[in-house]
């Protein structure tokens, strides 16, 4: 996700933030996975272990995956009127010896150059992986990896992810079980990542405010809940036409997401109006590709400027199909054993590129 913090909405605010809990579900100590649960692993990357953004404090961990949890379950902002996902994420308990973990979910490392370190080239698919990268890319199929470090500040624009608050892979889909907008790749079935399938966080947003701050300017909160949408099969609620095409220019205009409950419209045109000072409306609000009314931005996969507090129905079903059918998602042993066991169709060896969503 990309961000541009400027202003604070108290408005709402008052409307919608209520007052939360620091709760953290755990993994039970049992080594399988429940239905519909999502074991994390934090691989926090670090140089300097004094540095509590480089290093956060495990309250930290806590307290994000209390949120996420409320976020799906659309507890987080009761009046929003967000749809409830059924998922249940929480801190991994062991490591994949089966080692308990000092702290929940949590797995510290040294890690050369993290500071200051570019999350594109990080998770690059091809780039080889060293053996430091190795140990810390767990089983997909049994945990969500999210590595934590401070993401490259570069005087290079085209370097620079100073503005990137986090990044992720999209899953896959089966042939068995296909899903729009999905790469299909019945490989993951069978093999292991050669990359860093996963969430990258960028360390510098990720803290939460320590003195009681608004919950809709809490850009870390937001942007674990938007990659983790990213990694459960969701893409962005507005226009992201190919190269050479323009936007909006899809005659159905139905949200290029897959879901037409979101409705799409042109990001393009809204930046520039929004740098420019010229933006018609308040910037709170899009308008859609279909020349409707104008609406006001509530979905979590929007860019700035928007509340971020809602998931439709139909992100609601691609994340449940995701999580049913897609390879490289956390489920139980039996559940990962059925999914090899159903698949019917031919294995190769091809290796399609994988989607990374900013
Ligand atoms: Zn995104």
């Amino acid at each position: 996700m990309k961000t541009k913090i400027l202003l604070s909405l108290t408005a709402f605010a008052l409307l919608l933030a209520g007052c939360k809990k620091d709760t953290a579900p755990q993994e039970p100590a049992s080594s399988d996975i429940p239905n519909g649960t999502i074991p994390i692993v934090f691989h926090v990357l670090y140089e300097n272990p004094a540095d509590p953004i480089q290093n956060p404090d495990a309250s930290v961990f806590r307290k994000r995956i209390g949120q996420i949890n409320e976020f799906y379950a659309a507890t987080l902002f009761p009046n929003a009127g967000s749809r409830k996902v059924q998922v249940t994420f929480t801190l991994a308990t062991h490591d994949p010896t089966g080692r308990l973990l000092d702290e929940p979910g949590v797995n510290r490392v040294g890690y050369a150059g993290s500071a200051n370190m570019s999350a594109s080239e990080f998770l690059s698919a091809k780039r080889t992986l060293q053996a430091r990268d190795k140990a810390i890319l767990w089983d997909p199929n049994r945990y969500v990896n999210v590595w934590l470090f401070g993401f490259l500040v570069s005087s290079d624009p085209e370097q620079d992810e100073n503005n990137v608050t986090g990044i992720s892979y999209l899953p896959y889909c089966t042939t068995a079980h296909p899903l729009d907008l999905l790469v299909k790749w019945d490989g993951a079935i069978t093999q292991q990542p050669y990359y860093m399938h996963g969430i990258t966080l960028n360390n510098r947003y990720f803290l939460p405010h320590t003195s009681g701050g608004n919950l809709l300017d809490d850009e870390g909160m937001f942007t674990f809940c938007h990659e983790m949408g990213h990694y459960l099969g969701l893409r962005h609620a507005f226009s992201e036409p190919k190269e050479g095409e323009g936007d909006c220019d899809n005659p159905d205009n139905a949200s290029d997401d897959g879901c037409s409950d979101t409705p799409k419209y042109d990001r393009k045109t809204y930046q520039a109006s929004f740098y420019a000072g010229t933006l018609p409306y308040d910037r709170y609000y899009r308008q859609p590709c279909d020349g409707g009314e104008l609406c006001l931005s509530t979905n979590v996969m929007d860019y700035y400027y928007s509340l971020r507090t809602n998931l439709t129905a139909q992100q609601q079903a691609r994340i449940e199909h995701v999580m049913a059918y897609s390879p490289w998602i956390p489920r139980s042993k039996a559940a990962t054993k059925a999914l090899l066991e159903n698949f019917t169709g031919e294995i190769t060896d091809e290796r399609p590129e994988p989607i990374l969503m900013y």
